[in-house]
């Protein structure tokens, strides 16, 4: 597929993709993504074709950084052996390698994305791959790369490159702290944040949580990422972030393209024998349990696919779907999004992502007539022999039991997590339906009128 067709044909562009550089510790994939782009810019004078790729990863594997985003750059330029030579210095010198990073570098010189890397980064997204598989694609497809450490991070570094993102995909402007600022407080005017979410509705998302009232832009540990704005297109996100009007001096942002929010996760269905443990995915089932609580609060019932292949369903209560899904009654018909989860008591368990209720069973249930005299609910008198009030003693006779369609209180429809609970490829209410058309002229016209990266300090952090 050639997503990236160039006049210039006589210089193949250059795909850098890395992942896992980061730790629990600090420091951040996207940081080291924005310090290399200003590097590659300024330096070496390259051409972007694309906006930086922030593509997040199945984010239900154990084995992960805490977003499991990677990134990939594409750019076209000359030096391309110089250019690599300081991309790896930079990897290895800004690793958190001391803290548990085992990043993974990929370097892909071609026009057209080949059809292996288009399938891993499918596959990245909702499954576990090995480092392994990731090196054989890689030498099958003459790529150059580089492990440090255990590596784990060339996964994400050739899905990066594999995820074409020309489908539905998103924005977002992450914005960086000094280096003297990391750590401390980041003010943030909630006021402004709760406005200018207003204001770009719905072109941005995930700015804040109305029912905790939590503002959801900005992280709270160390790292060096100050807030992120998360939205539709490069314009409004730099916008809303500009209107902000930040008062500790930042040391610049960068507009990445990326699949957050787009639910790329949870496209494929397997049938409940076959889901591996730690992959995501979507499931058409019936409900054959009532869902019963359990200790937390949290929510568990077992469905049945169409092979009557059985798992049970564990809803979160920090998800606040344990509501909806308590009132499901046995038989109801749903489609879920998952991840697959092994519990400690070694069962498999589905992990409810979203809830899309699409038939709910009718439930009928029996009464006893009412006292034609007083209107008191009658008494049996026995399998066939009648009613008899408990007030007056009156007989009612030759009646059966009156059926009552129960009141579900529950509609069809879909319910996904409040946006505290979201992961970062978790799609927003509103943004169902409205999925972006990819439009190559039109991405490559914004990114050539939006100034997607500005940094005021040089050189590393
Ligand atoms: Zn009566």
């Amino acid at each position: 597929m050639n997503i990236l067709n160039h006049k210039d044909h006589d210089k193949k562009i250059l795909h850098i993709g890395f992942d896992d550089t980061d730790s629990t510790n600090g420091r951040c994939t996207t940081h080291l993504a924005y310090l290399l782009a200003d590097i590659l810019i300024k330096k070496f004078k390259v051409n972007f074709i694309d906006f930086p790729l922030l593509i997040r990863l199945n984010p239900n594997i154990p084995l992960k950084t805490r977003g499991n985003g990677a990134v990939c750059l594409r750019i076209k330029g000359k030096e391309y052996e110089k250019i690599k030579e300081e991309t790896i210095h930079f990897i290895e010198n800004y690793s958190d390698l001391e803290n548990g990073a085992n990043p993974g570098l990929a370097f892909y010189e071609k026009n057209v994305i080949s059809n292996d890397l288009i399938s891993l980064s499918r596959n990245a997204m909702d499954m576990v791959l090995s480092r392994q598989i990731a090196e054989k694609i890689a030498r099958k497809n003459n790529i150059k790369y580089y492990l440090f450490k255990k590596g784990y991070g060339l996964v994400g570094a050739l899905a990066a490159i594999g995820c074409t993102l020309n489908k539905d995909h998103t924005y977002e402007t992450i914005a960086y702290r000094k280096k003297v600022n990391i750590g401390t407080t980041r003010k943030i005017d909630e006021y402004k944040v709760k406005k200018l979410n207003d204001e770009s509705f719905p072109f941005t998302f995930n700015n804040i949580d109305f029912r905790k009232n939590r503002i959801l832009i900005a992280p709270h540990g160390p790292d060096p990422v100050f807030c992120g704005i998360r939205g539709e297109d490069p314009i409004t996100t730099s916008l809303f972030f500009k209107n902000l009007q930040i008062d500790e001096e930042l040391d610049g942002h960068m507009i990445f393209r990326s699949n957050q929010g787009t639910n790329l996760h949870l496209t494929n269905e397997r049938r409940l024998s076959k889901i591996l443990p730690f992959t995501s995915g979507i499931i058409n089932c019936q409900v054959i349990t009532k869902p019963i609580i359990i200790q937390g609060g949290h929510i568990i019932f077992y469905v049945k696919d169409y092979f009557n292949d059985i798992l049970p369903v564990a809803v979160y209560e920090p998800t606040r779907l344990t509501k909806v899904a308590a009132l499901l009654e046995i038989d109801d018909k749903i489609e879920i999004g998952y991840g697959a989860h092994i519990k400690s008591n070694n069962v498999k368990t589905l992990n409810l992502e979203y809830l899309l209720i699409k038939e709910l069973k009718e439930i009928i249930y029996f009464k006893n007539p009412k006292c034609e005299k007083c209107g008191k609910k009658t008494k049996s008198e026995g399998k066939n022999k009648g009613f008899q009030c408990p007030l007056c003693k009156n007989k009612i006779k030759n009646v059966s039991k009156i059926a009552i369609k129960k009141n579900r209180d529950l509609k069809c429809g879909l319910y996904i997590p409040d946006p505290i609970a979201h992961r970062h490829l978790t799609k927003p209410l509103y943004r169902y339906n409205n999925e972006k058309k990819y439009n190559k002229k039109y991405i490559s016209d914004l990114l050539k009128n939006t100034r997607w990266i500005s940094k005021n300090s040089g050189g590393l952090i």
